[in-house]
């Protein structure tokens, strides 16, 4: 097949046709368990014993036939050291690029919690789709790494399902701390972002490496420009937020059972 833009001409019509077809399998990543597990029962869906990942990960799927949809739910899981949360890049990358290997999804949506600049007109339990993705914790001041450094990625566009469903849209910044200092805080008025998380760039790196259409679904659980301690802000507001995420996954879920990548 001749080359066309890097892809060959079957390589084209294969896309193609996957953008037709309905959307079969879904992959939806999740930091933390109190994200998951609201959904996992939402959905009815059963821990897998033996997910084919590589022995040692703490990585738990959970899936099951949702509607016409495979739903997979991969949570990070506890750290075998810490016993905390996997939080963070690394693990989300890990995650991400096993999760597509093992489970060749249509569709990644990453799920989480965030932190929203009251600025940019983010209040707690707004829940956001983001349209753009970067990092803001990745600085190297020389010429056209810089750009590497931030890493923008845009979402896979799905108009459709912003006309019915009421989320905001906003640029969603991603960095390995939960706090944020003054070089960070530069870097994200810099990303122009209205969410602050701890994952979605490194997702978002994935997803274009292994050409996975992904969409990022954030809900506000602390105010990061307002007066209170992010930690005690968050950990108030985890479960009456997390509520309004998983209302909102729902939502998204349902409306895209039944249609194609295209008709997004
Ligand atoms: N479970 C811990 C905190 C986890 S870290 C605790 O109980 O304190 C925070 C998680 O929520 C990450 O997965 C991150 O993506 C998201 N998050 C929420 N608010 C954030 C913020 N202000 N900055 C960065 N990440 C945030």
């Amino acid at each position: 097949m001749a080359p066309h833009d890097g892809k060959s001409v079957m390589e084209e019509f294969m896309a193609s046709e996957t953008e037709k077809r309905p959307i079969s399998t879904i992959v939806i990543i999740i930091a933390m368990q109190t994200e998951a597990l609201p959904l996992v029962n939402k959905f009815q869906l059963s821990e897998d014993p033996n997910p084919t990942f590589p022995k040692g990960v703490p990585w738990v799927r959970y899936h099951g036939i949702y509607k016409d949809l495979n739903i997979n739910i991969i949570w990070l899981g506890n750290d075998s050291v810490f016993g905390v949360n996997s939080v963070g890049t690394v693990s989300a990358s890990l995650v991400t690029y096993a999760s597509i290997q093992v489970l060749k999804p249509d569709l990644i949506i990453n799920a989480g919690t965030a932190g929203g600049f009251k600025a940019k007109g983010a209040c707690i339990g707004d829940v956001f789709l983001a349209s753009d993705i970067a990092f803001h914790d990745r600085r190297i001041p020389i010429p056209v790494f810089d750009l590497y450094g931030v890493g923008l990625q845009q979402a896979f566009s799905t108009p459709n399902l912003l006309k019915e469903l009421s989320l905001k849209v906003g640029k969603l910044s991603t960095g390995d701390s939960l706090d944020m200092s003054p070089e960070d805080e530069a870097s994200i008025i810099a990303n122009d972002a209205t969410i602050k998380d701890m994952e979605g760039a490194a997702i978002a790196y994935v997803v274009d490496l292994l050409e996975v259409p992904a969409i990022f679904i954030k809900a506000v659980t602390d105010i990061v420009d307002g007066d209170k301690p992010t930690v005690v802000e968050f950990r108030q507001n985890l479960a009456a937020v997390t509520a309004e995420l998983d209302q909102a996954v729902t939502q998204v879920v349902d409306f895209i059972n039944g249609k194609s990548l295209s008709e997004l």
